[in-house]
């Protein structure tokens, strides 16, 4: 059965290279437009100068992987629907992590590595783990932290690799479905917490108090999946044209400007 269009046996998904899980996105894909839309609202860090996006990458999943979200959504939908007459609030949030090898850089970078320290790889091949993440988190405990501010997932973005390594400074983001469900919304750390009070689906952090800029967590690996991957860099000066037609023809598809 094939779940949804992140299914690695989607017909849509077909023309991937063999035996790679991310496939690139023409600019003029929906998808692409709005993944980029996404990102350039999100980037609320005023001294942070705003990148340009130069790829997405759809993430492809295995069957079984999608239709555990699937059920755990579809239970939240049921949930919301007998309580609020609302669906399962699915939305897309970012996510910022380590990567260790050169994943997204270019058209040809499209196999995950095998290196334990590459968590956008760990993640894209087999989703996220709450165990894995941080016991003393000091916002709101051990769970999944995603956010709607690009700039915000941004800060949590590292690499392996020296800047040089990575041409034109590309980074990368996970852009990911989140089964939000009810939230928690509070204005204050609660370190404590490893799961939503009862009732609620998910815990959001709201800007004002002990925060910046929103985040939210979830508690239950199921709750979320990694949808995209947002290849991003620094906006290029016009004199980088030749480079940027360089790397439209290494990406085999036309680039944001
Ligand atoms: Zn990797």
């Amino acid at each position: 059965m094939i779940v949804d269009e992140f299914s690695l046996k989607h017909p849509d998904n077909c023309h991937r290279r063999r035996s790679s899980r991310i496939l690139p996105l023409d600019s003029s894909n929906p998808n692409f437009i709005q993944v980029e839309r996404l990102f350039s609202k999100g980037w609320r860090h005023s001294q942070k100068t705003k990148p340009v996006v130069r790829a997405v990458f759809k993430i492809l999943s295995l069957d079984e992987s999608l239709e555990s979200y699937a059920i755990y959504r579809r239970v939240q939908a049921f949930n919301l629907l007998t309580r609020y007459k609302k669906g399962s609030n699915e939305q897309l949030c970012f996510h910022g992590t380590r990567r260790s090898c050169a994943l997204g850089d270019d058209g040809s970078q499209v196999f995950l590595c095998q290196s334990p320290e590459c968590s956008i790889c760990s993640i894209i091949r087999a989703s996220f783990d709450v165990s894995k993440c941080g016991r003393f988190l000091p916002q709101f405990g051990r769970g999944i932290y995603t956010t709607s501010c690009s700039s915000k997932a941004d800060d949590y973005y590292s690499s392996g690799r020296s800047a040089r390594q990575h041409p034109g400074n590309l980074r990368v983001l996970l852009l990911n479905r989140v089964v939000v469900g009810k939230p928690h919304n509070r204005r204050h750390n609660a370190p404590q917490m490893n799961q939503p009070p009862p009732g609620f689906h998910s815990v959001v952090g709201l800007p004002g108090v002990d925060l910046n800029y929103e985040e939210t967590v979830v508690y239950h690996n199921d709750a979320i999946r990694p949808a995209y991957l947002v290849v991003y860099g620094p906006p290029m000066a016009r004199s980088a044209s030749k480079a940027h037609a360089l790397l439209s023809a290494l990406f085999k598809t036309p680039l944001a400007a």
